[in-house]
């Protein structure tokens, strides 16, 4: 890997960043009269912690990662914006990722007025880490990739990831936003072998927390300083803070949850298949199934007409005549299924 010196924007390299109050004194006084907060309304007259040390903390427990090599943010949208404008010079660095995948990389790059370089995956979405790494050249700082993908549903090879980990000298992003719906073990275990690692996960899926907008970073300390350089101070609201905390109480909940979606998936897949206006469920290590069907669009619409929305992948390279179909509760599958078998008669 290149240093961290080396890969950053040189803008990013020297910049001061901003010291907020709560970064100046942490800790317990009588009298705070710092933040020209007002007084009244506790406790959310306060500036929350700009670093959210007690729920980094209690994360560290569960991920079996130092809380130094943590970062929260706004959904994994925040950390996916702040790798770009701390690594990509605008107009002169690219990224590579593979195509299809979350489409918020892309936007991000062209945000950032960042090359944006896709690799596509094979027909059965595997990725071709030769291929990919081919597509790098000495501009490209960033590969992004998903695993689960989204929206394929498949785990990519591991072989194939740990071949660009070790072989491209910029940073890896591994987004695992859906691996707590997958028997793979989490990249987190690599942590100590790659320094350019950097892994997404995040509350808004198995955790049931899409509502509250936190996001989680894994990478090396000096990494994750990185982030935390740029980001706003408080990023993460005290509200979020709490009910993080809450959640992280009712990890056995959230188990629950999963083995019920787990099972959703495989029993719906099962349904879908003897359709006769479903060509292809393909395999998913995710909360979601894609689904090839006779007519994309018409289908598409014909749910929405039976008040069940779905992602209509058909536009999506590799994807076309392909809906994307999150698993919900067992009464919400069954209309699902009941409204696909009203358009087939
Ligand atoms: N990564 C992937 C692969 C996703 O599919 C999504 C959302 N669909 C996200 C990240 C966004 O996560 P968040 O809600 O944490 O911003």
């Amino acid at each position: 890997m290149k240093s961290l010196e080396q890969l950053l924007r040189p803008n990013i390299r020297q910049l001061k960043p901003y010291s907020c109050a709560r970064n100046e004194f942490h800790g317990e006084a009588t009298t705070f009269l710092d933040a020209n907060e007002n007084p009244y309304n506790a406790p959310y007259n306060r500036y929350p912690d700009p670093l959210q040390t007690e729920l980094k903390n209690k994360l560290s427990g569960i991920k079996g990662v130092k809380p130094q090599q943590i970062f929260l943010g706004n959904g994994s949208d925040e950390p996916i914006d702040l790798v770009i404008r701390a690594f990509c010079e605008p107009g002169q660095d690219n990224i590579v990722a593979i195509d299809p995948t979350y489409g918020m990389y892309e936007v991000a790059a062209g945000v950032n007025g960042v090359e944006y370089r896709k690799v596509p995956l094979s027909a059965d979405f595997e990725m071709d880490a030769e291929a990919v790494l081919a597509a790098a050249d000495g501009h490209t700082k960033l590969i992004f990739l998903c695993t689960p993908n989204n929206p394929t549903g498949n785990s990519l090879s591991r072989p194939e990831v740990f071949k660009v980990l070790t072989r491209f000298d910029g940073i890896v992003i591994v987004d695992e936003a859906y691996n707590d719906f997958s028997q793979e073990p989490s990249f987190t275990k690599d942590l100590a072998t790659f320094s350019n690692l950097l892994i997404f996960q995040t509350f808004s899926k198995a955790w049931g927390s899409a509502g509250i907008r936190l996001g989680m970073a894994f990478a090396s300390k000096e990494i994750i300083e990185v982030l935390n350089k740029i980001k706003y101070p408080y990023n993460i609201n005290q509200l979020t803070q709490e009910k993080a905390l809450h959640i992280l109480d009712s990890a056995g909940t959230v188990k629950t949850w999963v083995g019920i979606l787990l099972a959703e998936r495989e029993k719906l897949k099962q349904t879908l298949e003897a359709l006769p206006c479903v060509r292809k469920v393909y395999p998913s290590d995710a909360n979601f199934l894609l689904v090839r069907v006779d007519d994309a669009d018409a289908t598409y619409r014909h749910l929405v007409s039976e008040g069940v929305i779905v992602r209509n992948r058909n536009t999506v390279t590799l994807c076309r005549g392909c809906l994307r179909i999150t698993i919900g509760t067992p009464q919400e599958n069954e209309l699902l299924v009941g409204a696909l078998k009203n358009r087939a008669v």
